[in-house]
């Protein structure tokens, strides 16, 4: 088993990740930087340290457990809560992530993300919701970050997934090599295969990386597996044109039967608060999370195309096929 893969949640009960009742995995570590991420915990693979301000009583007791002197001195508990101060309990710059602080604060205010666990702890927390798959359709969803970033990893959870009899997607950004790819989506019931941009200089722009082996991959990819969902974060000003969403249904209806729908997934912005948490910024943090509804002229030009769409990744109608009803 590769050594320290740390998970950030599993999540129960999402119905926006695969077919049915899903149990969401998140790996901690992802090899692009997209702007707009939602799940900012999950981009270092290491360990890191929230800081809930809310939660923060301004009690001192983490000052003096820090060896390294990176905490600030208390101020009032009104300031401290306040989102528009300029405190911040944390020197980032100082810290090593030896979490003393966190062993010393009452308050839960300061929390470490990322839990080491291995793939059979994982599993057994999966199959405690075994009867809502069952009745469901439901399943297994292993994604993060990244899953292919840690493919023993990866593999070994997938494939004990199938041996305990688990329905099983892998939701992945296809920024790998294609050997790591097909291994893993060949343990996959569904691959959800995230498609950002066409343009490769418009990718690297948003997300630190061409997207020419990403492309690749997909059309690779979409020769050997049965079950690909394609799923497109609209993001705005990135990617919610109609030129590009007209390009990108002409390029899946390219692929063939094996892509099975194509999910468009609104930005939004509620994970404003993890940013806060981890003390960082992220270029999204004033733009306005889009109306699904905004997207339902994006959806007709997938339909247009044969293609079965939803908005948000639900509320699939089965008559829908990947080259229409
Ligand atoms: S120990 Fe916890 S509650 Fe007390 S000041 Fe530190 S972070 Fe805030
Ligand atoms: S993790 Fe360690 S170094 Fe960082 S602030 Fe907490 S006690 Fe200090």
């Amino acid at each position: 088993m590769e050594g320290c893969v740390l998970i950030t949640d599993i999540a129960r009960f999402s119905v926006n990740d695969g077919p049915g009742f899903r149990t969401n995995v998140f790996l901690k570590g992802c090899p692009l930087r997209c702007a707009w991420c939602h799940n900012p915990e999950t981009i270092s693979a290491g360990p890191q340290l929230y800081w809930k301000r809310r939660l923060c009583v301004q009690c001192g007791a983490c000052l003096d457990a820090c060896p390294r002197g990176a905490i600030r001195p208390p101020v009032s508990p009104e300031l401290g809560r306040d989102p528009d101060s300029p405190c911040r309990k944390i020197d980032r710059t100082k810290c090593d992530l030896c979490m003393e602080c966190v062993k010393a604060c009452r308050y839960d205010a300061l929390q470490v993300v990322g839990k080491p666990m291995s793939a059979s702890e994982i599993l057994d927390e999966v199959e405690r919701d075994r009867p809502f798959y069952d009745n469901s359709g439901g399943g297994m969803t292993l994604s993060g970050g990244e899953p292919t970033a840690h493919p023993a990893f990866s593999r070994e959870l997938l494939a004990g997934a199938r041996e305990r009899g688990l329905h099983t997607c892998l939701d992945t950004n296809g920024f790998c090599g294609f050997e790591v790819l097909e291994e893993l989506c060949g343990l996959a019931d569904i691959v959800l295969f995230d498609l950002k941009h066409l343009d490769p200089v418009r990718h690297f722009e948003k997300t630190g990386a061409r997207n020419e082996q990403i492309l690749d991959n997909l059309m690779r990819l979409s020769r050997v597996h049965p079950g690909i969902w394609i799923r497109i974060p609209v993001i705005p000003d990135f990617n919610d044109d109609f030129a590009f969403h007209r390009r990108a249904a002409a390029f899946i209806a390219s692929l063939g039967g094996s892509v099975g729908r194509v999910d468009l997934l609104p930005y939004h912005n509620w994970c404003q608060d993890k940013y806060d948490w981890l003390g960082t910024d992220w270029a999204y943090r004033d733009v306005e999370a889009l109306d699904p509804s905004f997207l339902e002229l994006h959806a007709g030009i997938y339909r247009e195309t044969g293609l079965g769409v939803t908005i948000g990744g639900s509320g699939f109608e089965e008559t829908q096929t990947a080259h229409g009803p």
